[in-house]
């Protein structure tokens, strides 16, 4: 997402509104790939006398992954506010800044560190996914308990039984 602050620059103090979406690249994240839908950005920005863009506001987008539990997808809404300061002409190679060049800024570092940041260590299909146990008091994971496994063998092995049972007579 890029912002045009041309009117800021001309307005030092002056608060501007801006709202737009910032697409982002899938990530690799501990060894799994993430994607993310569109972040949603929206807040307000205004100049300083010597051009820096101090920008203030909310982002928010959904994560999607594998569960840590059960390895089936995984969604995770993410919400993060911010307050940065981007630096007219600063070096756009250094992590410790927000940089900018000419009247645009670019929000494409900062959706993604902000996004990153607010990632769960343990993407989760549903919150409880890891705390449920099965009879046994193995974990299991209740999306794999309600999507009910195919088990082809299991009639079969009903009627081995029920004729051993009646050779048994
Ligand atoms: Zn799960």
């Amino acid at each position: 997402m890029k912002l045009n602050v041309t009117q800021a620059l001309k307005n030092p103090g002056q608060e501007y509104p801006f709202e737009g979406e910032q697409t982002m690249a899938s990530q690799i994240v501990s060894g799994e790939e993430i994607t993310f839908d569109p972040v949603a950005l929206r807040g307000v920005y205004s100049a300083t006398e010597d051009g820096s863009v101090t920008v203030e506001g909310s982002l928010s987008t959904v994560a999607h992954g594998q569960c840590a539990n059960c390895l089936e997808p995984a969604s995770v809404s993410i919400e993060a506010d911010y307050r940065e300061t981007f630096q007219r002409n600063g070096d756009p190679e250094d992590d410790e800044i927000f940089a900018y060049e000419g009247y645009t800024l670019d929000f494409g570092k900062l959706a993604l560190s902000y996004t990153l940041l607010s990632l769960p260590m343990r993407m989760l299909c549903r919150e409880d996914c890891a705390l449920l146990k099965d009879d046994s008091g193995d974990d299991v994971c209740l999306c794999q308990k309600e999507a009910p496994t195919q088990r082809p063998f299991a009639a079969l092995q009903q009627l081995l039984t029920e004729k051993s049972n009646t050779n048994e007579q």
